[in-house]
Order: C-alpha cells, then structure tokens, then sequence
C-alpha cells in the first residue's frame, strides 16, 4: 500500500515538472500538445472566420471581432478585444470600416502580429449607382463596396490570400493547408455552378434589399439590386415613394431584409406592393450553407413573380 502511494506521488511530481518545464507561463492555458501550437487568428467579420478555418482547419483558432447579431458597418471594437488581440499571429483583414480607424491600436497591441489584407488582388465596385448619382462624394475613399466575402468568385482571391499567409506563419503544414485550399476551391467552384443553374430561368432579376450588401452576387450573377438604404441612413418619405412606384412598375413584388438592420422601411414597401419581406442573412458563420440557401431563396422568390 505504501509502495502503490510513493509510486503515485513521484508519478504526480515528475508529471509536474515535465508539465511546468514545457511551460514556461504558467498562468497560460493548461492545454499542451498540438492545442497549445495552434495558430491564434483574428478577423474581423464571422464569414471571413468560415473562409481561414476551412483552410487552417485543426492547426487554427479563429476570433471574430464582429459578434453574431451586430451591425458591422458601425460596430466599434471593445477595449477588452485589443487584448485577445496580443496573443494573436494574425489579422486578416477585409477593409470593412471599423478596421480603417482601429488598425493601428491593434498593431500597438501587438506588434508581432502579421496584417494580412485579404482584399489584394481584389477590385472592389463603387457601393451602388444610386449612391453615385446622389453625388456623395464626400467620403470618397469609403464609397467602394465592402460585401466582397457575397461573392463565391471573389471568396476564391481571398481564400487563396489566406492560404499564403497560413504557410508563411506555419510551413511545416504547408501540405495540409494546400489540400484544404485545394477542396475549398472546388466546393466554391460548385457553389457557383449551383447558383447559375437555380438562377438560369428566372426573367425579371430586379430585387429591392434593404442593405445594399449584394452586389457583387448581382454582378456574378446578372441580377440588380435595388437598395433602399444607402449610406448607412432609412430612406426619406420621398424616397420611399420613389422606390414603392418602381416596384410596382417593374413588377417586384419582394424586398429582402437584413437580420442586422432595421426592417421597417422594408416592411412599408412590402405592405404598399402587396409583397412581402423575406431576412437572408450576409453574415452567418456557416457560409457555405447559408449561400447555398440565400441561392434557393433567391430562384424560388424570383422565379414566382414572374408572371
Ligand atoms: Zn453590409
């Protein structure tokens, strides 16, 4: 009996000092082995966390700055997320707007931090025409349209991007990440195919939404949106009016909505046409599903009105 208890204790002491010899921090996490080596990730919208995990898989932990439900266009970072940010190995960035202002306090944070800005290689559209012909240029620099993570075609430049950076952080897993990147491209190659087949007999591809946060889905996929938001602000009575008569002469009898804004404008229009409003989600973390379904929600609503 004493033997078996000497046993356990020279067991428990050597167990902790391989554990605390391996650990220099030891107020760091009590994780050890491939956990403990994963690389820490920061983006900022939850989409873009889709995008680096099916890449990085179990070798990534991936932070979103945005959290699920918040507006991201107007969303400020919390002090306490500048501090998640200094275990961080990277940013991958987007250019939505609150990076623009809070860059530099998160390189401050941590100046090791590798700044990836998986825009590159990417050539972003003005916001919409309505917003142009309004002759808003007074912010000039921001008119250029963020929704880039809506495109399945543009998800392949900022997949390849996030490949890149994964293997100059981490290039003993350099094949892995190729693999991942590899099946990634050809889901979002089927997603595509997917996308035009729904959408090959619909006629009339005029659609109001409330956000104009779909117009790089319309340009893929010869659609137009119609916003009645722009610049972030509810539209005026005027306007409304303007928008209501357009639906009814062009037939739109469906005016999508978003989860993250106000849907009231959106609902006055519906109500006026004798339409109806119907929420698609641009920010689920579950991409691939949620565009497959935005794709069927789309055909099917489309493909109704057309009479
Ligand atoms: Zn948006």
């Amino acid at each position: 009996m004493i033997g078996r208890v000497w046993v356990m204790t020279v067991a428990l002491v050597l167990g902790v000092t391989v554990f605390s010899s391996c650990r220099p921090s030891p107020t760091s996490t009590p994780e050890s082995g491939p956990e403990a080596n994963k690389l820490q990730i920061v983006v900022s919208i939850l989409p873009q966390k889709y995008f680096v995990e099916r890449i990085g898989d179990r070798h990534v932990t991936v932070t979103a700055m945005v959290p699920p439900g918040a507006e991201p266009h107007t969303f400020e970072p919390k002090p306490e997320q500048l501090k998640a940010l200094s275990q961080a190995s990277a940013y991958m960035r987007i250019r939505i707007e609150f990076e623009e202002a809070w860059m530099n306090k998160f390189t401050a944070a941590n100046p090791r931090m590798l700044v990836v800005d998986t825009t590159q290689g990417i050539q972003r559209i003005p916001i919409s025409a309505k917003f142009q012909e309004q002759g808003e240029t007074a912010h000039a620099g921001e008119t250029l349209d963020p929704h880039i993570w809506l495109s399945p075609k543009l998800v392949k430049v900022q997949a390849q991007t996030i490949y890149q950076a994964l293997v100059k952080l981490d290039a003993p897993h350099q094949a892995e990440y190729q693999a991942n990147l590899q099946q990634f491209l050809t889901d979002l190659d089927q997603l595509d195919a997917d996308i035009r087949q729904s959408l090959k007999g619909v006629k009339n591809r005029k659609f109001i939404v409330f956000h104009p946060g779909w117009g790089y889905f319309a340009r893929d996929y010869q659609l137009e949106q119609v916003p009645i938001e722009v610049g972030g602000q509810e539209p005026s009575a005027a306007e409304l009016a303007q928008l209501i008569s357009q639906a009814k002469r062009e037939n739109i009898t469906v005016v999508f909505a978003e989860p993250q804004f106000s849907q009231r404008a959106a609902e006055t229009i519906a109500k006026e046409i004798g339409g109806k409003v119907l929420l698609i989600d641009p920010l689920a973390q579950d991409w691939m599903k949620n565009m497959q379904k935005v794709a069927s929600t789309f055909a099917n609503i489309m493909s109704q009105r057309v009479k």
